[in-house]
């Protein structure tokens, strides 16, 4: 059972592999332009992200595969659950608390800690509480913890959380999703995020943004990190695979265009406040089953990593954006 939601989530987008309509020479040169321009922004450092998204709108054109392979998960340290992880510090204030294949960062600020998910409820406590603990930190500490989105392997662990005194945020449209979901142990609705909301910590300013298009109700956040005392800025890009369905009410096409304007949205505003880092939920897409091994072995000096320049976090939110354009004029087309 553990396994439903890693599998839905990492099954990409099969509904639109399926779907092979016959384009159009025009439809085809118009979709290909968009790929092209994903896998130009893509570079060698986001090919995960493209081929995971632009796969529908690749095999729909017939254009080249993507090269590049990622380790989908990070290698598990615990034989009895194959899903655990170590937690890790990643910079001076923010931590990796999550499973092999599905992440939860939490940063430390002056007056506790904001953490961005909740994985499953199955192993929040090992990873987060005692992944915590293990770092020497009292889980006593958790504050806030942003919910990008009510899918359980980001929100599975919220009334856990809720239980040990967290304040839980998540949109509107995914407390709904939330409340109608079946987990066990269900957080109280609490915090309702807006976009651009402040969420302030100490001496820490975090921002959510409303991001729609994985769920009608993603939150993408930025958040302030160090680097050996230096002030560095992560985004954290809330949901992406397209593995939604369309409905009569709920289609598929507009859903994909919320999904690009959604990342639009969220380039505008990371560039205005300078974001250098990239995080994902997922260890693979952000490069974390490669740059969490890295850290473990980088010795002083060596640069960290995660910090890979505005212009990389920028080309990863085009992937997403020239990819969801693609996938959006391969559903037209096929109506
Ligand atoms: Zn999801």
């Amino acid at each position: 059972m553990k396994c439903v939601y890693a599998t839905t989530c990492l099954l990409a987008c099969s509904f639109l592999l399926n779907a092979q309509p016959s384009l159009g020479q025009s439809g085809d040169k118009l979709i290909q332009t968009h790929v092209d321009a994903a896998r130009a922004a893509a570079g060698k450092d986001h090919a995960f992200i493209f081929g995971r998204l632009c796969e529908g709108p690749i095999k729909a054109v017939k254009a080249s595969p993507v090269t590049g392979a990622v380790p989908e998960a990070l290698a598990s340290t615990d034989p009895a659950r194959q899903w655990y992880a170590e937690p890790s510090r990643v910079f001076d204030d923010l931590f990796f608390l999550g499973q092999t294949a599905f992440s939860v960062w939490g940063l430390r600020t002056s007056a506790g800690i904001i953490l961005v998910d909740s994985i499953f409820d199955y192993s929040v406590e090992a990873e987060v509480i005692e992944g915590l603990r293990k770092l020497g930190i009292d889980p006593a500490e958790i504050r806030y913890v942003i919910i990008s989105h009510a899918h359980g392997d980001h929100s599975g662990g919220a009334g856990i959380l809720q239980q040990h005194g967290a304040r839980i945020v998540m949109s509107a449209a995914d407390w709904d999703l939330y409340e109608a979901g079946k987990d066990k142990i269900k957080a109280k609705r609490d915090i309702v995020a807006t976009d651009g909301m402040e969420i302030k910590l100490g001496d820490s300013k975090v921002h959510v943004y409303l991001t729609p298009g994985h769920t009608h109700g993603t939150i993408s956040t930025v958040l302030p990190v160090h680097e050996n005392g230096q002030a560095h800025v992560a985004a954290l890009w809330g949901g992406t695979l397209f593995n939604f369905k369309g409905t009569p009410e709920d289609p598929l096409d507009q859903r994909l265009k919320d999904y690009a304007a959604s990342a639009v949205h969220f380039q505008q505003v990371t560039q205005a406040a300078g974001a250098d880092i990239l995080l994902s939920n997922h260890t693979a897409y952000d490069g974390t089953t490669l740059k969490l091994p890295m850290l473990a072995q980088r010795k002083p000096g060596d640069a960290n990593p995660y910090i890979i320049g505005k212009d990389a976090v920028h080309r990863y939110l085009k992937v997403a954006e020239e990819c969801a354009i693609a996938a959006g004029l391969v559903e037209s087309a096929s109506h």
